[in-house]
């Protein structure tokens, strides 16, 4: 891929997009039938699948803990994900980003409620297009409501970037590649409590704020989508709809 000349030409991206439009996004709750639950979401060319397995007993037994469950998470790009073969298999890239994973949803999921159980997230990247460990992180939060485990909250997640001097919502692959900055966020939306903040770049403070604004309003769209998906499934439907 060439570095095109501008990244940005009369205020619009590339993709058409103005610099605080995400890409279309596509929720769905409840895509597989074997996972205690499941979620698929579609962002611009990213696809995502999330699987969620558990409560359930913790194996190996000796990673039981007494008072509360452990939450495991596996972030994994499929060989075919992006556009020379992916090497299959965890390195050090998916080893980072499964555990900030974690990190970013363990604090809304009330895993005291499951002493010496497992609850394990797969998250499955079929198509990589950046914002891949976002988008993970929205699928895995809907695939954990599917599953009927008891959080605070759903976990929405998003990037923010800086391309030609802008800040940016939600780089796209071309953007990621060019641009100077990139700013994964994840967070909680009602108490817009953040629990993944990771910075690849520079901002300066007033860049910064305006990011974390942009993130925010990317967020409270993730959020309507993620509920919608789960509404979609759970909602009974009246006869004859
Ligand atoms: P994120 O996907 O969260 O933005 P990165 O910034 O590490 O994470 O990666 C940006 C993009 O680079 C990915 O979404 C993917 O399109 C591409 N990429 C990542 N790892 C590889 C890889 N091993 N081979 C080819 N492309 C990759």
């Amino acid at each position: 891929m060439d570095k095109p000349e501008k990244l940005i030409v009369d205020g619009r991206r590339l993709d058409g997009r103005l610099p605080d439009e995400m890409r279309p996004l596509k929720i769905q709750a409840g895509v597989l039938k074997r996972a205690d639950g499941s979620a698929y979401v579609e962002l611009g060319d990213n696809k995502v699948l999330a699987a969620v397995y558990g409560p359930r007993e913790m194996h190996p037994r000796h990673l039981q803990q007494p008072d509360t469950a452990v939450l495991r998470c596996r972030y994994n790009m499929a060989p075919f994900s992006v556009e020379d073969r992916k090497r299959p298999g965890p390195d050090r890239r998916s080893v980072e980003i499964s555990k900030v994973t974690r990190e970013a949803i363990q604090p809304v999921v009330f895993l005291e409620l499951y002493p010496r159980s497992g609850i394990d997230v797969f998250i499955e990247i079929l198509q990589a297009d950046a914002g891949t460990r976002t988008t993970g992180i929205t699928a895995a939060s809907v695939a954990l409501a599917d599953a009927g485990v008891p959080m605070r909250d759903l976990i929405s997640a998003i990037a923010v970037g800086k391309v030609d001097n802008t800040v940016v919502l939600d780089l796209n692959k071309q953007e990621d590649n060019w641009g100077t900055s990139d700013m994964p966020i994840a967070l909680m939306p009602r108490k817009k409590f953040i629990t993944l903040l990771q910075m690849d770049g520079h901002f300066t403070p007033e860049e910064f704020k305006h990011g974390l604004s942009l993130a925010f309003k990317g967020c409270e769209q993730i959020y309507e989508a993620q509920k919608q998906a789960l509404r979609e499934k759970y909602s009974i439907k009246s006869e004859g709809e």
